[in-house]
């Protein structure tokens, strides 16, 4: 077993392995198999197994590339989409897991979320990142 480790490590030097693209990348593999299995229509299940192929294609090419700096730069771009998608991801389950202590409201200045008590009458709300105040009424 630790003969096979060595080898596995001796043949991944220098080459790029993995990274969020490529994990993300492997969670899209993954969906895609699941979602598969609800798919009755025999067309379209070579159509996503022929995508599934190519993806799996594309994760190793990518894993065992020996084009470090070409890789990077690639997961260079995805980070901020990425992370756009998780941030947004986490404000929601958020603002559902405070919807009944909670309200988010967005400052009309700066756009920045704002969290206010779920109480009822007219809140006067200042926003902690410009400044500036507004009234709300819940
Ligand atoms: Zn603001």
């Amino acid at each position: 077993m630790r003969n096979f480790l060595q080898k596995i490590t001796i043949f991944m030097q220098g080459r790029y392995g993995t990274d969020t693209l490529n994990n993300c990348l492997t969670v899209l593999f993954f969906i895609i198999w699941f979602v598969k299995i609800f798919i009755f229509n025999r067309l379209a299940r070579l159509i996503i197994l022929a995508f599934q192929i190519a993806l799996l294609a594309l994760i190793l090419f990518r894993a065992l590339s020996r084009n470090i700096t070409k890789r990077s730069a690639e997961n260079r771009k995805f980070v901020p989409v990425y992370n756009a998608v998780k941030n947004w991801c986490q404000l929601t389950w958020k603002k559902f897991k405070d919807r009944k202590e909670y309200r988010y409201l967005k400052c009309p200045v700066c756009k920045a979320q704002l969290r206010v008590k779920n109480q009822k009458g007219v809140h006067t709300v200042r926003c902690p990142r410009c400044g500036s105040e507004f009234e709300k009424k819940i």
